[in-house]
């Protein structure tokens, strides 16, 4: 492992750095944190987003993966990961395009036909729209093929019936992708479709979630008789799944890529700056243990995520080690944000930035953490995955292969 840039990496670290300084402004402890479920999400932040991307667009930084024929410059991962490091120096408005830049444009790019990708590509390159991804419904999340919206043919269009659930951003949304069920009698992986959605069509229903810390990031989405033109079909009929899949590898490198996260220097300083029984809690040999057993796991999953990162820099596909920056990292921040909470003693209880230490962040994280240990692949299914792909361990059982959906089983056997 070496952890230095090469010379290469260093220039490019270089040129991100004099454009991010020339054109940006450097985060302060007063900015905003990041706020990866897009809970705060307003009509001023949506305007301050568009145009920030806008401005990386015309400079050649906006999706810097993307191949230079889709406005991108071909960067490799391991130039994605500095650009990220260097970008996340900078006040940057929310983040509201993950989805559409990190997803919907990789799938256009694999499966879209030319007229698709010309329509879609430079909105989404530039900003200009937002984009949603309609995946999850309330009785198909981890197992997605299980999903149950329907949409049947008519003419040169499509009907689209049913209902998904937990959609980012649907509420200020303009296009989404959508995969749903175009015939009940294949087997479950091959009666999808994919499609992308105008999601200001009469008979989109949408109603915002309150979560559990009072934010409304993600939606409730109905459809009742949407009508969507064929020519909004990507790829063929029947294999949505296929599709799908592309969606889903990409939003797992986003989600998963750079490895590692969490740090146990902030609430170090928290302990240094909190009381018990009149004196630094960090005196307290309890609170020291623990802080040692936090910064020991931090390290361990920072030199984790480094391995992953050596593997980018030398033009290597990164191994499992790569699913455990998820993983590890959700439990252990949400971890340490309930003994910040601790250390709070009786203000820990509120959630009030006004009267809570270091404005109610321990709160905030220890509230959204369990979502980001949900999105992308649960808890359980990561190690579902590990055990199958890593340890070789042998595969669920699965009663729904080579059956027609609509003859699978829902509920317990008749009597
Ligand atoms: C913050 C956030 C943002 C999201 N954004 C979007 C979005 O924009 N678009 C979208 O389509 N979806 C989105 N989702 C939905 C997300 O993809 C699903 O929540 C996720 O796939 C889990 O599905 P589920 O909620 O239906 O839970 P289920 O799959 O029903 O799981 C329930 C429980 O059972 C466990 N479980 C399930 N299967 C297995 C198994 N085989 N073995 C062991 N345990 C298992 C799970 O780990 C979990 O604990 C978002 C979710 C969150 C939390």
């Amino acid at each position: 492992m070496d952890f230095n840039d090469t010379p290469e990496e260093a220039a490019f670290r270089q040129e991100a750095r004099s454009w991010l300084e020339a054109n940006g402004t450097r985060r302060t402890a007063d900015d905003d944190a990041p706020d990866p479920l897009g809970d705060k999400v307003t009509e001023a932040g949506i305007k301050a987003a568009k145009a920030w991307q806008l401005k990386k667009a015309k400079a050649g930084w906006a999706c810097i993966t993307w191949p230079e024929e889709y406005g991108g410059r071909g960067a490799t991962a391991i130039q994605s990961v500095i650009w990220n490091q260097e970008e996340s120096k900078v006040a940057t408005p929310p983040a509201i395009f993950g989805i559409g830049t990190g997803m919907c444009g990789p799938t256009l790019m694999t499966h879209g036909t030319d007229a698709q990708k010309e329509r879609w590509i430079p909105e989404l390159l530039t900003g200009e729209k937002v984009w949603c991804q309609l995946f999850s419904e309330p009785a198909a999340g981890s197992d997605l093929a299980g999903l149950r919206s329907t949409a049947v043919r008519d003419g040169d269009d499509w009907i689209i019936n049913g209902q998904k659930i937990w959609t980012t951003g649907a509420q200020f949304c303009d296009w989404g992708i959508l995969v749903v069920r175009s015939d009940p009698n294949a087997a479950k992986h091959a009666g999808l479709t994919f499609f992308v959605v105008d999601m200001h069509a009469p008979g989109i229903e949408i109603r915002p979630i309150v979560q559990i810390n009072g934010g409304t990031g993600f939606n409730e989405v109905f459809f009742s008789d949407v009508r969507i033109p064929d020519d909004q079909r990507i790829g063929a009929v029947g294999n949505g799944w296929g599709v799908s899949i592309t969606t889903l590898m990409n939003e797992r490198a986003s989600i998963g890529g750079g490895g590692g996260s969490g740090s146990s220097g902030d609430l170090i300083e928290f302990a240094r700056r909190s009381q018990i029984d009149g004196r630094p809690a960090i005196e307290d040999r309890a609170v020291r243990q623990k802080l040692a057993h936090f910064y020991i796991r931090a390290k361990g999953l920072q030199f984790t995520g480094n391995r992953t990162l050596t593997a980018l820099s030398k033009g290597q596909t990164p191994g499992p080690e790569a699913s455990l920056g998820k993983l590890v990292g959700g439990v252990l921040i949400q971890d340490m944000a309930e003994f910040g909470i601790e250390l709070a003693g009786m203000t820990g209880a509120l959630d009030d930035p006004e009267f809570t230490p270091d404005g109610a962040s321990w709160q905030a994280s220890f509230l959204g953490i369990p979502g980001l240990r949900i999105a992308g692949g649960t808890d359980e299914v990561l190690r579902n995955i590990i055990a199958e792909r890593v340890l070789q361990l042998p595969p669920e059982t699965r009663l729904d292969k080579g059956i027609a959906f609509k003859d699978i089983p829902t509920g317990p056997p008749s009597k």
